[in-house]
């Protein structure tokens, strides 16, 4: 135990390994462009191999790409003994890969469920155990950063199966908070409303968004780079003390 600390109040994550799940698009796209900014190397991982592969082109500082199913324990497995392989070393994992398969509950597939389900909260847990796994090993703590959403604190119309994976998101979340902070590995969420991405505008665009955007207090939906500077400071030393805590990125939506 020390008596002080240095908290870099530039959040830099020089220095740091990032993997970033779904960083191919979206949120997770711009998470990687703002880890990167900050001095990180990137790994892109996705189910999108194309696209993967261009955004670590683009991030350049020794950024790569790798191909990954987050549901498929293996192929888990295989991109973290990959990454480990390439880099050396992991400091920081962003869950960022997810779908939003939406219908109203009583119409809502099980194929859908399962996707959601699969995807979102089996996907997040495969990847945080393989970080938790890893960091453990390294015994250097870690940061972990999973994308949940308002949906994971509120109910919202037709997204029976997203919401109970986004509360699951968070619930797994502090569990893995508590188990693992003693390693020195944080655990926590970021939930955002409504951000502008493909996802976003698929699930939004129209009369529904238009009424859901007017009970968003600060009046708008949320751009993916402002979902970026949330997991920049949960990744950087800033945020050492914080651990199991949900991250609302929301305008104020839960809140009225
Ligand atoms: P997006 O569709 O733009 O990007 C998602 C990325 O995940 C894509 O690159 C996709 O190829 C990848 N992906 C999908 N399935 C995968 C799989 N099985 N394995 C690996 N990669 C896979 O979505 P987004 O808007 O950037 O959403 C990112 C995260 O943020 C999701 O978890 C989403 O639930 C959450 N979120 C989004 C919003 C929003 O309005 N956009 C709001 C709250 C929370």
């Amino acid at each position: 135990m020390t008596d002080s600390i240095q908290v870099d109040l530039n959040f830099s994550l020089g220095g740091k390994v990032a993997l970033v799940t779904g960083g191919a698009s979206g949120i997770g796209s711009a998470i990687a462009s703002a880890f990167a900014a900050k001095g990180a190397v990137v790994g892109v991982i996705d189910i999108n191999e194309s696209v993967a592969r261009s955004k670590a082109d683009e991030l350049g500082n020794g950024a790569k790409s790798f191909v990954c199913d987050v549901s498929d324990p293996r192929s888990v497995e295989a991109v973290f003994a990959a990454a480990q392989a390439a880099f050396g070393r992991i400091d920081i994992v962003v869950n960022s890969a997810g779908v939003a398969l939406l219908a109203p509950a009583e119409d809502l597939s099980l194929d859908a469920w399962d996707k959601t389900i699969d995807i979102n909260l089996k996907g997040t847990f495969l990847v945080s155990q393989a970080a938790g796994r890893a960091l453990i090993k390294a015994g250097k703590g870690g940061k972990i950063i999973n994308m949940a959403s308002q949906a994971g604190t509120v109910a919202i119309d037709q997204h029976v199966a997203y919401c109970a994976s986004k509360f699951g998101v968070i619930g797994l979340s502090k569990t893995l908070a508590a188990e693992w902070g003693k390693h020195g590995i944080t655990v926590n969420t970021i939930s955002p409303t409504v951000v502008l991405t493909d996802l976003g505008r698929k699930a939004w665009d129209g009369p529904r968004g238009e009424a859901l955007k007017q009970r968003i207090p600060t009046g708008r939906f949320a751009f993916p780079e402002e979902i970026a500077a949330a997991a920049v400071f949960l990744a950087s030393n800033g945020a050492d003390m914080i651990n199991g805590a949900d991250l609302l990125v929301d305008g104020g939506y839960t809140i009225v």
